[in-house]
């Protein structure tokens, strides 16, 4: 047989075992990370006792009009981005890697669509939320199922402001006042920032560090209703681009739904050979 096949055959087996303890129904489960470093083939918790099969994954799929993807490489040990101790916290728009994978965020909270939350579970494709209480603060408990899935919860301020019309202390309300809310609702600090309309200046930058963020997260490509747009002249992904998305329906979307949309975008990903990762892994 093929080495390739052979390899391929054996990411897969160990990718069933890391999908199936990656998206840990209860808050407190250990990180992927942490599971993903067990040799296969050790002994499995009862948790892990039951394992996904390719047949339910594809039926999963199958039911969104969608192919099942390829099982994302481990995440790395060391992570490629990270903040220097004393220093500013970094800005990017992509990551490090080699590999053929993207990173899906997904912004506001406007649209709260309960579809969208059955087909994250049956998809199980780890998306990073970035959330501004304006958008989310009546319900703020949609949010919750999927952070419950293991998606990340990120900050994206409090009212939504282009922040460089604002000074450092009016940042400093906008970006501290929606850690402290994430972190009462859902129990951790938010470690990423996204600044909306991907506005920022070095007053944002020391704003997000003293408020407990490690870093800012802009994108490469911004997915519509149908088409992905890419800042690089190339119009395709390059390996860890990060894909930026809004929790968006069909009255911003000319009829079409959050989860039509969402497919459009996994389409394109697929299309192109490429596999979603976790955004957290990686920074
Ligand atoms: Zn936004």
């Amino acid at each position: 047989m093929d080495r390739k096949i052979v390899a391929w055959a054996a990411l897969t087996v160990v990718a069933l075992l890391v999908t199936g303890c990656s998206q840990p129904a209860d808050a407190d489960a250990p990180p992927p990370a942490a599971l993903s470093s067990k040799p296969a083939g050790s002994p499995t918790s009862p948790a892990d006792a039951k394992p996904s099969t390719a047949p339910d994954t594809a039926a999963a799929y199958r039911k969104w009009g969608l192919k099942p993807f390829a099982a994302p490489p481990a995440p790395p040990k060391v992570k490629p981005v990270k903040r220097t101790p004393g220093g500013p916290v970094p800005v990017i728009s992509d990551i490090p890697t080699n590999e053929k994978i993207v990173f899906i965020t997904i912004d506001d909270g406007a649209e709260k669509d309960p579809a969208f939350v059955r087909m994250m579970k049956d998809l199980k494709i780890p998306v990073t939320m970035f959330l501004t209480d304006s958008a989310i603060r009546t319900d703020y408990a949609y949010f919750e199922p999927l952070a419950g899935l293991g998606n990340g919860v990120a900050n994206h301020t409090l009212t939504h402001p282009n922040l460089r019309t604002l000074g450092a202390d009016a940042q400093r309300r906008e970006i501290c006042g929606q850690q402290t809310k994430l972190k009462e609702r859902f129990g951790k600090t938010p470690r990423l920032f996204r600044p909306p309309y991907g506005n920022w200046n070095e007053a944002t930058r020391a704003a997000v560090g003293q408020c407990g963020a490690e870093a800012i997260v802009l994108w490469r490509e911004s997915m519509q209703i149908k088409n992905m747009q890419y800042q690089r002249g190339d119009k395709k992904l390059h390996p860890g681009d990060i894909v930026l998305a809004h929790f968006r329906g069909p009255a911003e979307l000319k009829g079409t739904t959050m989860t039509q949309m969402t497919a459009n975008m996994l389409r394109h990903i697929q299309e192109q050979g490429f596999t979603v990762a976790r955004l957290e892994d990686y920074v």
